[in-house]
């Protein structure tokens, strides 16, 4: 049998550190990685057979659990038709008919093969539109790896402290105004200066890349003003949390509407696909309407599409995210309990399927809440969970996620996990 060890040093000779994305590498937390052999339900089982009670859902795309049999069914129909066809195929119009109902913002949207297309995309889009070139975008936030995206982001960029990345260069870079995130009075500064030249602002609503930091009471309206009065197109990343914090997003929850709106992640139902949608007169404005130019070979791939709308029928049943949240709540509430018992500084978040773990009093509410050392204590969690057989995201940067089938005995089974962790520490 190979080892997760063996992989690891194998992978390190023929992929850069090992892995295909750089967070997987667990530089956040040390240690090296495993290597998943097999997922199911609420499960991930290593190449050594262990298992893991999945806090990470692949990120965020496996909100209906591991193998969910109808999305499994819908891409297993869909195998039998073809692979690809480079020209218009039905699935394309179900699924974003789908999006379209979903999220009353979006008039139009236009699929593409991950969440960093979608926001290029939909910033190249902005700019054409608006005819201007900067943005501004909030210090921890993360949205893809882009080169206009790579200054003060969140994920992996915080996780490895780049602060920002060689290879973007400074003309690209220097259109990239941050400010950081829930203090609107430094946004209002920034946009009094020089909103007549930006063309888009960009904010995860509920920020997800930096642990999870939500906004605070009049933030997002605020910034929705702030763009009404510049002629500013605003951009909701919601990679993260479409369908995730609710079945509208997190626009939904907060009654804010973006003038575009970026999908990833669950839009999938695991495979790699991204969007972008918004107001028609907006979305018009690409080609082959428009003269916004953008594409993609397999974007609009007819298994991903039909993963996409299987996992879309998924959530759309019932009571799935009252479910969900109970889900998420039960978790963060019985993490809560347990920490209190074993005196330790703790606080959490959650918002449906999302929830985000602080080791310290209150919850963080911008990047520069975040302190060294509970970001040390995190490491140590993490690895005290893992050894336990729960496997939480590998950085204190990032939210974590449940599924409509992670039980109440599995939540418990890691509240009892927690209580000993704790006691570790
Ligand atoms: C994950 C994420 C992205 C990037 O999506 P990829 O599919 O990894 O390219 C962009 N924005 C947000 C908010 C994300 O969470």
């Amino acid at each position: 049998m190979t080892s997760n060890q063996e992989l690891f040093q194998h992978a390190q000779r023929v992929i850069p550190g090992g892995v295909n994305s750089p967070v997987r590498a667990f530089k956040g937390v040390g240690g090296d990685p495993l290597f998943i052999a097999k997922a199911q339900g609420a499960h991930m089982y290593d190449v050594e057979g262990k298992a893991y009670i999945d806090y990470i859902g692949s990120w965020g795309p496996m909100i209906a659990g591991h193998g969910n049999e109808n999305v499994l069914a819908a891409v297993h129909q869909a195998v039998d038709m073809g692979l690809s066809f480079g020209a218009p195929a039905p699935a394309e119009v179900t699924l974003a008919q789908q999006i379209c109902d979903m999220i009353p913002s979006i008039d139009k949207v236009r699929m593409v093969n991950s969440g960093t297309e979608a926001t290029m995309s939909a910033i190249r889009l902005a700019r054409g539109f608006t005819g201007r070139n900067k943005i501004i975008k909030f210090e921890g936030c993360y949205h893809g790896h882009a080169d206009s995206f790579l200054v003060k982001a969140g994920s992996g960029v915080l996780t490895l402290g780049i602060p920002g990345s060689p290879g973007v260069p400074d003309a690209v870079a220097d259109l990239t105004l941050t400010v950081p995130f829930n203090d609107l009075p430094a946004l209002s500064e920034v946009m009094s200066e020089c909103g007549d030249d930006v063309a888009a602002i960009i904010v995860e609503p509920i920020a997800g890349n930096m642990n999870m930091i939500e906004p605070l009471d009049g933030y997002l309206q605020g910034m929705r003003d702030l763009c009404d009065e510049h002629g500013s197109v605003l951009i909701f990343d919601e990679v993260m949390t479409g369908f995730r914090v609710a079945k509208g997003g997190a626009q939904a929850l907060y009654g804010i509407t973006p003038d575009l709106t970026t999908f990833g992640k669950v839009i999938g139902g695991g495979l790699p696909v991204g969007a972008f949608g918004g107001r028609q007169e907006i979305m018009d404005y690409i080609a082959p309407v428009g003269p916004v130019y953008q594409a993609g070979t397999l974007s609009g791939n007819p298994l991903a599409m039909a993963a996409g709308s299987a996992m879309m029928k998924e959530i759309s049943s019932e009571g799935f995210y009252q479910q969900l949240e109970r889900t998420a709540q039960r978790l963060t509430a019985g993490l809560q309990a347990a920490a209190d018992a074993a005196g330790m500084a703790f606080s959490t978040r959650v918002q449906g399927g999302m929830f985000g773990l602080f080791f310290s009093q209150k919850p963080a509410n911008n990047f520069s809440d975040t302190s060294d050392e509970s970001v040390e204590t995190y490491k140590r969690f993490f690895h005290e969970m893992l050894d336990r057989g729960v496997y939480l995201a590998p950085s204190a940067y990032e939210a974590g996620f449940v599924s409509s089938v992670h039980s109440d005995d599995l939540i418990d089974e890691t509240i009892e996990a927690a209580k000993e962790a704790f006691k570790a520490l």
